[in-house]
This record gives C-alpha cells, sequence and structure tokens, in this order.
C-alpha cells in the first residue's frame, strides 16, 4: 500500500473546515499585545502564551531592530559553527544566572532544547521518567534516546517511586516534568517529586516553559517560586511564551552544558537562533526585571476572567496559572463553542483530544498582562452570550437505546 494512502483517506480536518470548525493555522494578518486581525476584524486574543505582554514592548522591539541592522537578518549556521554571536553569550550567562546555575546553553526553539538534550543524555542503557502529560517534546526527546522510557502517572510521586523501583539499581536514570501543565493549568507538586528523585539519587530535569516571567520573584520559575532550583540539576524554558520571542535554553553544571554544547543534536545540526530574536530575549528580561508590576497584573487579571467565567456557570477548575480552562464536554460542542466566540470576536483555543479526555474538552483561556479590564468585560460578554447556546454538556451522541 502506498504511504500516502493514509493522507488521502484524512478528510476530518476538510469537513470541520467546510462547516467553519476546524480551529488550527487560523491565519492572523495584523497583532498587538493582546489583540489579532483576523478575517478583516480585530478580536481579543486569549490564545496566546504573550504572559507578560512583551512582544510589542517598545524596548523588545528596538533592540530586536538595533541586531537586525548589526548582524544582519538570520545566523545562517548553526552554533557549532559561524552561528555563536556574541549575543548568544550573553544570553545564556544571563539564563545561566536567572536559573541559579553555572552555565545554560540557547537552543533555536524550547521543542529543540527538550529534544536534544533529552535524547543526547540518554543512552540505549539508561533509564528516563516522564510525566504521562509532558510535552510532546520531552516525549519525542524520550523516543529519539533509544533509551528505556517509562511514563508515570500524571503528577504521581508515588507512581514515580514505583517507576524508580523497577529499574536496575545502577542504570543511568532521569525524571523530566513539566512544571506547568499548560493543558490543565496546573503545577505538579515539585516538593514530593524532588523528596522521590532524592531517594532514588536521580537527576531532575524541570521545563519551565510556561513558568519563565510568570513565577518567582525575579521569574525565573516554579523552582525557584518554591525555592528548589538547587535541588532541581537541569532547568529548561523557552522564549516562546514570556519572552516573547522564539528560541529555548537548558541550564544546569558547567560540566553537562560543556557535554550538551558537543553532543546534542539538536543543536549542532540546525541553524542558530537569528540575533533579532537573542536580542528581543535580551530586552525582554531586563523589562522583565524592571517592570515587575506585570507578574501582579498577570494575576490579576487572571482572577477577574476566571472570577467572571465561573459566575457565568461555567465548570472552570482551580488553575494555578495564567491558563484557565474552560469545561464545555465533547468535542464537537467545544468547537462550536470556540466558533461562537471567534464570531463574537474573541480568539480562544479549543482543546480536544488526545490532549484531554473524550468527555472533558474545553476551550482554554490564556491571559496576559496587557489585557485591559475593557477587554475582560468583553471578553466576559461573549463568554455570556455563549453560554446562552447551551453547549454545555451538549453531546451529539443518540443516547443509547435511543431511534
Ligand atoms: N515545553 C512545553 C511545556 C511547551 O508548552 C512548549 C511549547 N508549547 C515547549 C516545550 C516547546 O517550546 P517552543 O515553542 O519554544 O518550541
Amino acid at each position: 500500500m502506498s504511504i500516502f494512502y493514509k493522507c488521502g483517506k484524512f478528510r476530518i480536518a476538510r469537513r470541520a473546515q467546510a462547516v467553519g470548525l476546524y480551529p488550527y493555522f487560523v491565519p492572523i494578518e495584523e497583532t498587538t499585545a493582546t489583540e489579532a486581525r483576523i478575517d478583516g476584524r480585530w478580536r481579543i486574543m486569549l490564545g496566546s502564551n504573550n504572559y507578560l505582554g512583551l512582544t510589542h514592548h517598545p524596548k523588545v522591539i528596538e533592540a530586536a531592530a538595533c541586531a537586525l541592522k548589526r548582524f544582519g537578518s538570520g545566523a545562517t549556521g548553526s552554533r557549532f559553527l559561524n552561528g555563536t554571536f556574541s549575543l548568544h553569550e550573553e544570553l545564556e550567562a544571563r539564563l545561566a544566572a536567572l536559573s541559579g546555575k553555572e552555565a545554560a546553553v540557547v537552543f533555536t526553539t524550547g521543542y529543540q532544547a527538550n529534544l536534544g538534550t533529552i535524547a543526547a543524555l540518554i543512552g540505549h542503557e539508561d533509564h528516563v521518567f516522564i510525566d504521562e502529560l509532558d510535552h510532546a517534546s520531552i516525549v519525542d526527546g524520550a523516543k529519539l534516546s533509544h533509551g528505556h522510557v517509562h511514563r508515570y502517572a500524571h503528577g504521581d510521586a508515588d507512581a514515580l517511586d514505583r517507576e524508580l523501583s523497577s529499574a536496575p539499581a545502577n542504570a543511568g536514570k532521569l525524571v523530566v516534568t513539566d512544571s506547568v501543565f499548560s493543558m490543565e493549568g496546573s503545577i505538579p507538586d515539585l516538593p514530593a517529586l524532588l523528596s522521590v528523585t532524592k531517594k532514588h539519587n536521580v537527576p531532575m530535569m524541570l521545563d519551565e516553559a510556561h513558568a519563565i516571567g510568570v513565577f518567582g520573584d525575579t521569574g525565573a520559575g516554579v523552582a525557584a517560586h518554591l525555592g528548589v532550583s538547587d535541588q532541581v540539576d537541569l532547568i529548561m524554558g523557552t522564549f516562546s511564551k514570556s519572552l516573547a520571542s522564539v528560541g529555548g535554553f537548558i541550564a544546569g553544571s558547567d560540566t553537562v552544558i560543556h557535554w550538551l554544547r558537543n553532543h546534542s543534536r539538536s543543536l549542532m545540526f540546525t541553524a542558530s537562533m537569528p540575533p533579532a530574536s537573542v536580542a528581543g530575549v535580551l530586552a525582554a528580561l531586563d523589562v522583565m526585571a524592571e517592570e515587575p508590576e506585570r507578574r501582579a497584573r498577570l494575576w490579576e487579571n487572571t482572577r477577574q476572567m476566571a472570577d467572571g467565567i465561573r459566575s457565568l456557570g461555567f465548570e472552570v477548575p482551580e488553575t494555578a496559572t495564567p491558563i484557565i480552562p474552560v469545561i464545555i464536554g465533547e468535542g464537537v460542542p467545544t468547537a462550536m463553542a470556540w466558533r461562537a466566540l471567534l464570531d463574537d470576536g474573541v480568539f480562544t483555543h479549543p482543546i480536544v483530544p488526545p490532549a484531554v479526555a473524550a468527555d472533558a474538552c474545553r476551550i482554554r483561556v490564556s491571559m496576559s498582562a496587557e489585557h485591559t479590564p475593557e477587554q475582560i468585560e468583553r471578553a466576559l460578554g461573549a463568554f455570556e452570550r455563549m453560554s446562552k447556546l447551551g453547549l454545555r454538556g451538549e453531546s451529539i451522541l443518540m443516547p443509547t437505546g435511543g431511534a
């Protein structure tokens, strides 16, 4: 059978497109930090990871524009060869300091940082332990490593303990977890997980993608917020969220980072972060330090939006992050809720299986420090009108036994 057979058979996305219920690859024509023009009309952006709202900050734009003029539009080579600029090294020093680690290395995306770190560290004989809900880049890094992969029950320190006990005592081991699970907006019980890794004397790698800029006095993430950074061996982060750019990093001991620089394939065999993006991150780090009130505004906006949506009768699980899950139920009603909100001027994301259970599909709202009270009110108006469609808990399936 042709390998293309499955492509021809894949029709569900085209059907969803035909009825206006396909929520992916929506082309955005223009943006501000909090609004996006789609189909010629401005909508409030509640589906971005722009937590601190820095994508349009004058200092970030200015720094990126200056680097563009000074270094040109692209690095045209890998970090390993001609793609390491003084800016990359400056950024690595800043990130090591932010993470409280000896050294850091910058990758072109956060995805590549996870992929390249895990695949390089875990050899054939080694064991990697990942949370069952960890990000795809962690799953893919584990697969690529050809080591033994153990998936423990979400956030469950006892399950991790059992998995670690099941592996040979003297095998090489690494535990990897997200510090913020972006589909739930939840953070795991890190101290409990760390007590297990300490018991087994196994290093921990923490993915702080959604936590940088959001948690901790300096925005360093959940480990810093909980005062356990020194117990976490490797801290991973991305620039594609609070830091308003694209790219990612790993911070850790000088020895491990030096080894990764020389062994991580997704670092060595791809072009490095463009200088304008690096300069944008450096400026975003400055603004993050200079304007701590952004974090306070982010939490205030999150509280207002979550309380507002809850008061309309929606089920909104307690959220420890600026990610607000609004439970709708089955997939089709959730896609209809997404469409209704978009038509009413609000951009959100429907989250459907396999990311969540089939009856726990949800609209995901992500807040930014830059959202204004007026935008929050307008968005709540759209949620109120959507609530009147009666989609919550609706099933398109016939009742069993019914005609
Ligand atoms: N880890 C987590 C937890 C993420 O959510 C993401 C991005 N969605 C990544 C890693 C990958 O980051 P990037 O977008 O920088 O590739």
